[in-house]
């Protein structure tokens, strides 16, 4: 005999889509990219009188990745059924394929549902997800290249003196790694800026090539830094294998993981994983990248987006921290309320038993970046 289980919650109603561009502070650049906005791709899962809430940074053409190729093979589907819907979407985008945008698409839809899920049981993510409201760590994210160097160093010692965050990091491997001088000068004056107790990392956007790399890390090493993300192009396994092989620094990469093969093949090459929640497929695809990287003995590290880890950061024990990028917690506090304090290094979500991720979109201050 089959046992009637209720479900909070009948199906999902309807995914909705809005996006919204708002201007970085200053002009923003890193190694090998420079920007002067940033676009959030939100959508909305909606089941009776709840609504989640997920998005993706990325080009505003997501949006109709998600209203013309996701919505209709969602809508009508159990909300609790989030491997489901993965699945289904996975299957529905065959043909259109599925790394970079259309994985953003898919990671929204699927940030949505977890959302929906924690707001139909009435429960935090981080609980939902087999975890607690447990301090995560952060470590503070920014220090462009485009920076002055007052710049970079007002907004270290806004991490590390104001907000009491102890771990730092800055972009490195200006104009495609062409000016190391000016380079490793940052690193000087940031290590100067934030002290020796601070952990300080640098991230060079796959800047550099191999032998580059090792040359710069053996200064990095100099400088007491003990993280360095993408040295090479995260295309490149072969010389992120080599590069991690060389330096002292832990090698990082993943950030463009949009899929759980390319993390096995790329976790045997570095030292901490990178995934995006945002383009590898949500927390559904989040939560499977992070149990891979455990099973190679790897850290998992949240990438940006860091209101939409947090609670699967507390879920997950081998989580080393979350990016507090500067761009997206400014992002984030525009357009949401409910946003997390970093004071003193972490934050703690679903700290106040809020359902799902905890934020809801704050509509009049949104409406003026809304472009679609
Ligand atoms: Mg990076």
């Amino acid at each position: 005999m089959n046992a009637v289980v209720s479900t909070a919650g009948g199906a999902v109603e309807r995914i909705a889509v809005r996006v919204y561009t708002v201007p970085t502070d200053t002009p923003e650049a890193d190694g090998t990219l420079a920007w002067d906005r940033t676009t959030l791709v939100l959508a909305e899962a909606v089941s009776g009188p709840h609504t989640g809430l997920g998005w993706t940074y990325g080009a505003p053409a997501t949006a109709a990745v998600i209203g013309q190729e996701l919505a209709p093979v969602v809508t009508g589907r159990d909300p609790h059924d989030t491997s489901g819907a993965q699945e289904a979407m996975s299957r529905a985008v065959r043909n259109t394929g599925r790394p970079g945008l259309v994985a953003g698409a898919i990671s929204a839809v699927d940030l949505a549902l977890w959302d929906l899920r924690g707001h139909l049981l009435g429960l935090p993510l981080a609980r939902l997800l087999g975890g607690a409201a447990r301090p995560v760590r952060v470590y503070g994210s920014g220090g462009f290249t485009t920076y002055s160097a007052g710049r970079q160093e007002s907004q270290l010692r806004h991490w590390t003196e104001e907000q009491g965050i102890p771990r730092v990091k800055i972009k490195i491997g200006e104009d495609r790694g062409t000016r190391e001088r000016r380079d490793l000068r940052r690193v000087s004056a940031a290590r100067a800026a934030v002290g020796d107790r601070v952990e300080l990392y640098t991230d060079a956007n796959g800047a550099y090539r191999r032998k580059q790399a090792v040359r710069i890390a053996a200064a990095l090493t100099g400088a007491g830094v003990t993280w360095f993300e993408e040295p090479v192009s995260s295309d490149d396994l072969a010389g992120l294998r080599s590069v991690r092989d060389a330096v002292a620094p832990d090698v990082t990469a993943g950030e463009y993981g949009y899929d759980l093969a390319y993390f096995a093949r790329m976790a045997p090459c570095v030292d901490c994983l990178q995934a995006d929640a945002t383009r590898c497929g949500g927390l559904t695809g989040w939560l499977r990248t992070a149990a891979l990287a455990e099973a190679h003995g790897l850290d998992v590290s949240a990438h940006c987006a860091p209101h939409l880890h947090a609670h699967a950061a507390a879920a997950v024990p081998n989580c080393r921290h979350l990016e507090w990028f500067h761009d997206h917690v400014r992002v984030e506090r525009l357009l949401f309320d409910g946003t997390l304090d970093p004071a003193g290094g972490t934050v703690t979500p679903g700290a106040d038993g809020t359902p799902g991720h905890g934020l809801r979109l704050a509509p009049v201050r949104a409406a003026e970046y809304r472009v679609a």
